[in-house]
């Protein structure tokens, strides 16, 4: 038999183990009862209060956030900003009538929801810089219901130009946000699947305003953030049913094979070599030639267009040409 006092235990007796038969022994215990049944339910009721007191407050943040997300979809796009985004993001203008309203509202609820923050030495995030990856980001999942859009993304944070690479970081905030290693490669972008983004703005702003040359920071960035929605980054986006699954992994599996085997041969490409790190890039690059080089790609890799015009609900090969 295990002899233990519910008010030793609180001071220097291990505690019995689950099941044993316990007898109060002290005469001065006032609790006269098991550990297991004096501190057992109060320990697993603080911890039930803590859990639901945060479910609460995620819950209520979660809320607060669709409800914002939400007014702000209903605000008037101010006209200025059509035009703003017509002359810094010439796809803009060729984006299909039916498709434009509903990015709209996706940019303002984005617009709305999200961080932005300006980080070394950068002064300020101005609207023309918010419109600009808000209209890109939002090309991506402008039909996507869920409010706010990328909901699992809260900060997007902007370099003036590149910055230096942080795979293997020290990771340290510091009063501009976050403080990069020395030393490593120079990025134009990263999307981490903690719910940040980051950004060099002089590339955002030449991939915006050069929409031919199949290089976009911001397209790229985004698509890594669809690919992470649905765990690590793989190629392998959410998707909705067993079938669509298996016909991507068909569709850019045969993909990669051509893709990698034309840099190995250094053959003529359509697609920005990089795109053969791994099948994550080859998804954020393709996405990226998908809206600035449709037709080439839709004749290069049929298959992988077709996804990816399934994927984005967009057919950007049929838009017309933009009239300068
Ligand atoms: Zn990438």
């Amino acid at each position: 038999m295990v002899v233990w006092t519910a008010c030793r235990v609180k001071f220097d007796e291990p505690l019995p183990p689950k099941g044993a038969e316990v007898t109060c022994v002290d005469t001065t215990c006032k609790w006269g009862v098991s550990a297991e049944m004096t501190f057992g339910p109060i320990v697993l009721l603080v911890a039930a209060i803590l859990i639901f007191l945060g479910l609460a407050v995620w819950l209520g943040a979660r809320i607060r956030r669709k409800r914002t997300a939400r007014a702000a979809a209903t605000q008037e796009f101010p006209a200025k900003w059509d035009r703003l985004l017509g002359s810094a993001f010439p796809l803009y203008r060729r984006i299909p009538t039916e498709v434009r309203d509903p990015l709209r509202r996706q940019m303002l609820a984005f617009m709305a929801d999200k961080n932005f923050e300006a980080c070394g030495g950068l002064e300020e995030v101005s609207d023309e810089m918010k419109l600009l990856v808000a209209v890109q980001a939002c090309l991506l999942v402008w039909d996507d219901p869920r409010v706010p859009p990328y909901p699992e993304l809260r900060s997007i944070l902007f370099y003036p130009s590149t910055f230096r690479h942080s795979a293997d970081l020290q990771f340290a905030a510091d009063d501009e946000g976050v403080l990069l290693e020395e030393g490593s490669s120079p990025m134009l972008g990263e999307s981490w699947d903690s719910g940040s983004v980051v950004l060099s703005w002089e590339s955002v702003r030449r991939g915006g305003s050069n929409v031919e040359d199949g290089m976009n920071v911001v397209i790229h960035e985004f698509a890594h953030q669809l690919d992470q929605e649905a765990g690590s980054a793989d190629g392998l986006p959410r998707l909705r049913t067993v079938a669509e699954h298996r016909e991507w992994a068909e569709a850019f599996g045969a993909a990669w094979e051509k893709f990698t085997a034309r840099v190995h041969h250094r053959r003529d490409l359509v697609l920005d070599p990089y795109g053969a790190t791994n099948p994550a890039e080859f998804f954020a690059v393709a996405s990226e030639t998908f809206f600035e080089k449709a037709r080439q790609l839709r004749e290069s890799y049929p298959e992988v267009y077709e996804q990816l015009a399934h994927f984005y609900r967009l057919d950007p090969a049929e838009w017309r040409r933009i009239v300068t």
